[in-house]
């Protein structure tokens, strides 16, 4: 017994000092950064631009890899069973929050799988269709889609994306049972929108911004509850008569559960130096994309957020019967 008692207290005092080493010498190589959606597309933007300062901040390498489909779910299951050292770290979205909900049999638990670092930026999103469709404004969009519900097509990143939250969103609100194409991000989708393969999207302004302003695509409203004045003629949803398309996608980041706190904080660091970069927040601010509010950029604004949108994308999901089992 207490030979078992010894041997506890011997690993225990390994595993201390063991932490301890890594909090003081994190980091001394390459971080790897998961997104998990397509490349150029508005996560991976918000990503590269991310990493670039946070390699600055903390003097090693912070290397964007793309772990994509469903919906985010496969790069956050990546981060979940990555060692809990700090050089594994996730971003990721509103995802983190409707994906509970969406998939029965996720493989791991957004609350308990994983250390918070902050919440990154709020992104709002775009209704856009087709630059060829015969339809400029939001009582035509509508009239367009129910005399052409059985031919219409959304497109978006997957289940358990923004944008298949938007869609749902959409369709709830306005009755409109839409089919629905998924993609493995936007980036994908923006092409085939753009090429005339699928009829509509609602995307995140990082990814609709240029093409709305390029005229490659119509913009219908914004999610936002006030007008942005990088696409100052789209309007919101107050003004189109649907108040509650309302959308605000959040991005945090994320490390595995288990991470040493100082290893944790050392990662808060280099987010919130990142998110006062100057040549960070002037490309947001070309696609209307926010850094979160300085008070939001802590672990425990990300984990309430989480734990609210939970509760308040249910309701929603549920109601869409959109389930992946
Ligand atoms: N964030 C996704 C992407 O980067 C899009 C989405 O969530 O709708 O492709």
């Amino acid at each position: 017994m207490m030979k078992r008692l010894l041997a506890a207290l011997a690993a225990a005092a390994t595993i201390f000092t063991a932490g301890a080493a890594t909090a003081q010498t994190f980091p001394d190589r390459p971080i790897t950064m998961v997104v998990p959606f397509r490349a150029g597309g508005p996560t991976d933007t918000v990503g590269r631009l991310l990493s670039q300062a946070m390699s600055r901040n903390l003097g090693v390498q912070v290397q964007v890899q793309i772990v994509d489909g469903a919906g985010g779910t496969l790069g956050a299951q990546r981060v979940a069973e990555a060692a809990p050292d700090g050089y594994t770290i996730l971003l990721y979205h509103v995802g983190m929050a409707t994906t509970p909900t969406l998939y029965p049999n996720l493989g791991y638990d957004p609350l308990t799988d994983f250390a918070e670092i902050g919440l990154v930026t709020n992104v709002p999103m775009t209704l856009v269709g087709r630059q060829r469709l015969p339809v400029s404004t939001w009582e035509q969009l509508i009239a367009y889609m129910t005399n052409n519900i059985d031919r219409i097509t959304m497109a978006h990143a997957g289940i358990g994306s923004a944008s298949h939250l938007c869609a749902m969103l959409f369709s709830q609100l306005t009755g409109l049972d839409i089919v629905t194409v998924p993609f493995v991000g936007t980036a994908e989708a923006m092409l085939d929108l753009q090429a005339d393969f699928v009829d509509f999207m609602c995307d995140q302004t990082t990814s609709t911004v240029a093409p709305i302003q390029s005229g490659s695509v119509i913009a219908y409203a914004v999610t936002s509850p006030v007008r942005l004045q990088q696409i100052p003629d789209v309007p919101t949803p107050a003004e189109v008569g649907l108040p509650g398309f309302q959308l605000d996608v959040w991005h945090g980041l994320w490390a595995p559960a288990g991470t040493p706190p100082e290893v944790v904080a050392r990662l808060n660091e280099a987010l919130r130096f990142a998110l006062t970069d100057q040549q960070v927040l002037r490309t947001f601010a070309l696609f209307a994309t926010n850094p979160s509010p300085i008070e939001d950029q802590t672990p425990e604004a990300l984990r309430a957020k989480v734990a609210s949108e939970i509760e308040l994308w249910r309701p929603l999901i549920e109601a869409a019967g959109e389930f992946v089992r």
